[in-house]
């Protein structure tokens, strides 16, 4: 199953994709991710990109389709993969078609996840990483039971540097410009399956899976 995530920051596509992951052993491919990775270790890559992820706006499309080209190659894609924070531009969705094309591949589904800007807004203020094993908190809706500390692996909970309030109203701009544009995109092909992203998450996990499986 080839699959895209498509939604606004903090609309739930990270972890509804790590749900799709377990469900259909295919891989989440958050080029959000692969770029915190690649600014935390410093490369060359990572420290142009960093500029753009804390100013709130877009890193080049080159640089994101070439991630995107090299990871799709990957053993662990043969069976399918889910794009998560992929493609966010109209270049980025037509560099994402002709690449599929050249690996005889299609896109599946298209799903978008739709929620109100001040929803969002909530949502990503309060938002809390672990620094050492990764998992997510939200001050309001998830907390840990110790402020600032993780239920997990007692590591120190920490905000991305985007998520503060001005950056995250640039990073909405961004989305409104440059990537909702990609709703009518995929649904002139076909491919897509809109979805309140309001729900709580299990309600939209299975509603996603019963669309997904109907399909
Ligand atoms: P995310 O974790 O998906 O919200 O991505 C964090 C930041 O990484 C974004 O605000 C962009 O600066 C950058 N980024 C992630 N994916 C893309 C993409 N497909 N195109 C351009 N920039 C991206």
């Amino acid at each position: 199953m080839n699959l895209i995530l498509l939604g606004p920051p903090g609309a739930g596509k990270g972890t509804q994709a790590k749900m799709l992951t377990e469900e259909f052993s295919i891989p989440q491919i958050s080029t959000g991710d692969i770029l915190r990775a690649a600014v935390k270790e410093g490369t060359v890559m990572g420290l142009k990109a960093k500029e753009y992820m804390n100013a709130g706006g877009l890193v080049p499309d080159a640089v994101v389709v070439g991630i995107v080209r090299d990871r799709l190659q990957e053993a662990d894609c043969d069976n399918g993969f889910i794009l998560d924070g992929f493609p966010r531009t109209l270049a980025q969705a037509d560099a994402l078609q002709s690449c599929l094309q050249s690996m005889n591949k299609e896109l599946d589904r298209v799903i978008s996840l739709e929620v109100n800007t001040e929803a969002l807004v909530e949502r990503l203020t309060g938002r809390r990483t672990c620094r050492e094993c990764g998992r997510g908190y939200h001050v309001k809706f998830d907390a840990s039971r110790e402020a600032g500390v993780c239920d997990a692996c007692g590591g120190a909970l920490i905000q991305r540097d985007d998520d503060q309030e001005e950056t995250i109203r640039k990073r909405l701009q961004v989305y409104a410009d440059q990537t909702a544009p990609l709703i009518s995109y995929y649904r002139e092909t076909g491919v897509l399956l809109e979805l309140d992203g309001m729900q709580p998450i299990l309600q939209i996990q299975e509603k996603m899976l019963s669309l997904l499986k109907a399909s």
